[in-house]
């Protein structure tokens, strides 16, 4: 499998609990490095612009309140399958179905204030990528 990168976001109910060192661990135990972050505060508007995909489904209100109602840190991860591995360490969308052990069963609060954000895809890893960093503040 080929080395990849992906964008990780650490959601506002998280850094509010002081949690940003106890996810980056479950990233790095992992074997996901971590080659790039930052801590931004995002306003509503910025918010609905990354998650412009979600723009017509029901909660896309509440997903952009939320997103914009503390720091967030912003992360670039890099591995071997980074992208699908990321996923697996953060566990389902709702913590009620992830499993035991991944970063949404161990912090996430509901369904909305769910700890993180993972891309998906190769595609939306890159562009979501992009959207918070440039070349040069990818250091490797
Ligand atoms: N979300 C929500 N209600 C839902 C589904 C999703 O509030 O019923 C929020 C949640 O914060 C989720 C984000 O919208 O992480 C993006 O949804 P997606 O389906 O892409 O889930 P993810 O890729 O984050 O697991
Ligand atoms: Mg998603």
């Amino acid at each position: 499998m080929a080395t990849e990168r992906t964008l990780s976001i650490i959601k506002p109910d998280a850094t509010k609990r002081n949690l940003t060192g106890k996810i980056n661990a479950k990233f790095e135990d992992a074997g996901l490095r971590i080659v790039a972050q930052k801590r931004i505060q995002l306003t509503q508007d910025q918010a609905g612009q990354f998650y412009a995909v979600h723009k017509e489904r029901p909660f896309f209100g509440e997903l952009t309140e939320f997103m914009a109602s503390g720091p967030v840190v912003v992360q670039v991860l890099e591995g071997e399958g980074a992208i699908a591995k990321n996923r697996e360490v953060m566990g389902a969308t709702n913590p009620a179905d992830a499993a035991p052990g991944t970063i949404r069963a161990e912090f996430a609060e509901s369904v909305g204030e769910n700890s993180v954000h993972g891309s998906d895809a190769p595609e939306t890893a890159k562009e979501e990528i992009s959207f918070f960093f440039s070349g040069l503040e990818l250091v490797g």
